[in-house]
């Protein structure tokens, strides 16, 4: 099939907005002699008026070829090989083209069969996702029709839609990410197979999962991403007892916090929250209308911190457990600032007689969580301040150790 060729005058990139690395590295394999266009999301950004996350390149190069041409690469994935090129911490995905089977409906375990450009367009998942850019000629290459599809700001796969949902499952979160992101219109029967495809999402990888997860609670439009994941009942396949709150109960509480994650990540010089705090911000509600009910059970004695923290643990592993595995060292931050919550507030009696600030480093992430709640809620604004001031004091008095809270907020995960 010819592609559609789209040229600089219709398109209207600014190639200055393109990766001066991403466009080297395209300049090299072509130097070597291969083809190399940059793909996917980057160039859908673009077309969209957004700043691309990263700048993904297709080539005809075999990873080992990719290798071989560049010093800063490795090579990564078994199910999907893969060459990284790494710039500092940038890395530029170099993937080889590919050809997928978009007429089998049974789930896709490898995906390291070789192929044309056209082959690599087409197992792609979405039309939008589907457009090359010959950054050479500053030409969009488009066999599927993405670029009008972005113009007209419609959604839907290549290929028939319950076949692709079945082939991978992560494709129907992919769906409700860029619904949510970019508020396109789903074409109806695409959105018919993600109704009728939703149970079969427990049968993909839960990290891949994960990922999108993570990546929609960074991404500014996480209150959208969470409507729609519920209102499809995906949520409910994957965290159903999360999915009941917000459907049930106070599910608004949640929709706040979502709200003003969304805030902070829009506002320029604002850090961004960690994962940790990120995906506290989904618990939170939960856990505190779960611990007050406690309270209210057996009154004048409240449950004291080891054992909330206990009962925070357990309550991790319960809405997790059906589906995810929650990466241990995110599950441990997670325990801490959620536990912390009861220290900067007890749950009986919620004025704090004595700041006594405890030896984790951990604490940072405690008061950063806490921080979010007072931005909705401001009556806790002035206790929020006491513990930020003894909070100061404490770290001017400490000697530097290996884990102080500068290394800790640099981490991202
Ligand atoms: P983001 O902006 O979140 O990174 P993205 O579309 O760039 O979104 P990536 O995970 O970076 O997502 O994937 C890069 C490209 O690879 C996509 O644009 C799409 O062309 C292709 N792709 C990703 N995941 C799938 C999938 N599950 N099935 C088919 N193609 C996929
Ligand atoms: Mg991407």
């Amino acid at each position: 099939m010819r592609p559609k060729k789209i040229s600089k005058s219709t398109h209207k990139i600014d190639i200055s907005l393109v990766d001066p690395d991403a466009l080297k590295a395209v300049h090299k394999l072509r130097q070597a002699g291969y083809t190399a266009y940059l793909v996917g999301g980057c160039i859908r950004d673009l077309l969209l008026n957004q700043k691309p996350k990263d700048f993904d390149i297709s080539t005809s190069a075999k990873p080992e070829e990719v290798k071989k041409l560049f010093r800063n690469c490795i090579l990564i994935g078994r199910r999907f090989r893969l060459a990284h090129l790494r710039y500092g911490r940038k890395i530029l995905e170099v993937s080889t083209f590919r050809k997928g089977d978009n007429e089998t409906d049974s789930l896709i375990l490898e995906d390291n069969v070789w192929g044309t450009p056209e082959e690599d367009v087409i197992r792609r998942d979405f039309t939008i996702n589907g457009i090359f850019f010959d950054s050479e000629l500053e030409t969009l290459i488009d066999y599927v029709g993405g670029y009008e599809d972005i113009k007209k700001k419609y959604l839907h796969t290549i290929g028939e839609p319950f076949i692709r949902f079945r082939q991978d499952p992560v494709r129907m979160i992919r769906l409700l990410k860029f619904e949510a992101r970019f508020g396109l219109e789903v074409d109806p029967k695409t959105r018919q197979a993600l109704l009728e495809c939703r149970s079969e999402i427990v049968k993909s990888s839960q990290a891949r999962i994960l990922e999108e997860l993570f990546k929609m609670l960074e991404s500014g439009s996480s209150k959208n991403f969470v409507t729609l994941m519920t209102k499809y009942g995906l949520l409910e396949n994957l965290l159903p007892e999360i999915s009941h709150f917000l459907e049930h109960k106070e599910g608004h509480e949640i929709y706040n916090f979502l709200d003003e994650i969304d805030m902070i990540i829009k506002e320029p010089h604002t850090p961004k929250p960690t994962r940790a705090i990120l995906i506290s911000a989904l618990l939170f509600p939960i856990l505190d209308e779960k611990l007050k009910l406690h309270v209210e059970k057996i009154p004048g004695k409240p449950p004291h911190l080891g054992l909330i923290q206990k009962e925070v643990s357990l309550f991790i592993d319960q809405i997790f457990r059906p589906f995810f595995h929650m990466p241990k060292r995110i599950k441990a931050r997670m325990v801490t600032l959620l536990t912390s919550q009861y220290r900067l507030t007890p749950l009986e009696d919620r004025l704090v007689k004595r700041i006594r600030i405890p030896q984790t480093p951990e604490f940072y992430l405690g008061l950063e969580f806490f921080k979010l709640r007072a931005r909705l809620e401001p009556a806790l604004l002035t206790t929020y301040e006491k513990w930020n001031d003894a909070y100061t004091n404490y770290l001017k008095k400490k000697p530097p150790s290996t884990t102080s809270p500068r290394r800790f907020r640099r981490r991202r995960k």
